[in-house]
């Protein structure tokens, strides 16, 4: 720290701290000695992507080739998918790379970005890389305090991120409350609306609605969306903004050449394509959600009403020593400490089975 390479950092990332990834499977086996653990951590897909990728990735396409710089195929499927143009899109490696486009694309060390607190951590660390001033505003009932956002945005905010649902929370917005707060933005203010969860949210809040619909109304609205989740490709890094073709083409000169890679393009098609098999992880995580909400009343833990795969909930003691008791019996969630919540742990939905180890730690942790 404080070395000459250090003082190098542009301002905005001198002082960031590098992001928290939930722990890895193997390696908290191997350091506990323990023969099985689940991971609850990072609001991964317990079922996996469709199981018809795997002959796709077994015939593995022509690696020596680059792949379709444009993405072609998955931007014309993704696009019949959502009926809206395929220039209205744009591929990133994972959606964290489109929300780190959407800032470098309008947003420099003179404007302002806003987002709520807490949010998604990558809204920082994409608003600190361009050197850009943070607005957070402080949340209201765990959700977006919309009214505070409409206040708070300023002739120089030019960027404005909204996770919905959220992320620690699972909070969601209203539908409708989202089309009259876009109405109120000025034409020069982009609001990306980060909907990551959105195939979860659906099934479980009939008040959630997605910003997708409004896109026609308004050119400064960017949504994103992800196969990391739902589709369960977390790994191969897949996500897309969709947006007013205008908006598409500046993320699409900024973007690295090459940046979603074959594999990735194709499994996503396969996984766009199967959809029954997505109505069956909606499902299991609709019902899993049912099952350890039931297991959190009965323990008589508060817990934040999710509309996502996973929810965060507070327990009696810090919640670093519960998450290290859990830790111990093989069960990995997530502390949301650097998020602002030291007495709340996050945990994801997974397999009927791994619901029910959770719960059983956690039943033990609290005794
Ligand atoms: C998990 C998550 C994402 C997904 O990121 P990818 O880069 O697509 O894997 C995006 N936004 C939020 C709020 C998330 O929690």
């Amino acid at each position: 720290m404080g070395g000459v390479i250090s003082r190098l950092a542009v301002p905005g990332i001198a002082d960031l701290p590098a992001y928290q990834p939930g722990r890895d499977i193997d390696e908290v086996r191997q350091e506990l000695g323990l023969e099985r653990v689940f991971k609850l951590a990072s609001n991964e897909n317990p079922l996996g992507p469709s199981p018809r990728i795997r002959d796709f990735l077994a015939a593995a396409p022509d690696l020596a080739r680059y792949p379709d710089s444009a993405g072609h195929a998955l931007r014309r499927d993704l696009a019949d998918f959502h009926g809206v143009d395929p220039a209205q899109i744009t591929l990133g490696n994972g959606s964290n790379e489109v929300l780190e486009l959407v800032a470098r694309c309008v947003v420099t060390s003179a404007h302002e970005v806003m987002y709520s607190d807490p949010a998604f951590v990558v809204y920082r660390l994409a608003t600190c890389a361009v050197g850009a001033a943070p607005v957070v505003v402080p949340a209201r009932n765990y959700g977006h305090d919309l009214d505070a956002m409409a206040a708070a945005a300023g002739e120089r905010t030019r960027l404005l991120f909204i996770d919905n649902p959220g992320n620690p929370t699972g909070a969601w917005i209203d539908g409708k409350r989202l089309h009259s707060f876009l109405e109120a933005m000025p034409e020069d203010l982009v609001v990306v609306v980060d909907e990551a969860y959105h195939e979860y949210a659906a099934a479980l809040q009939d008040d959630y609605a997605s910003a997708l619909e409004l896109l026609p109304h308004y050119p400064n609205l960017v949504v994103t969306r992800t196969f990391s989740k739902a589709y369960g490709l977390a790994g191969l890094r897949v996500g897309y903004a969709l947006s007013h073709p205008e908006l598409a083409d500046l993320m699409n000169r900024v973007r690295q050449p090459f940046n979603v890679n074959a594999l990735a393009q194709g499994a996503a098609r396969i996984a766009l394509e199967d959809q029954a098999h997505l109505r069956r992880c909606v499902a299991l995580n609709t019902q899993g959600m049912g099952v350890v909400t039931a297991a959190l009343r009965e323990l008589d833990l508060p817990w934040i009403k999710s509309s996502a795969n996973f929810v965060s909930f507070e327990v009696p003691r810090p919640a670093a020593e519960v998450y290290q008791e859990l830790l111990q019996q093989g069960v990995i969630v997530r502390p949301i400490a650097e998020y602002g919540f030291p007495r709340h742990l996050r945990a994801t939905i997974g397999l009927a089975e791994e619901n029910a180890a959770f719960i059983d730690a956690l039943r033990r942790a609290l005794a």
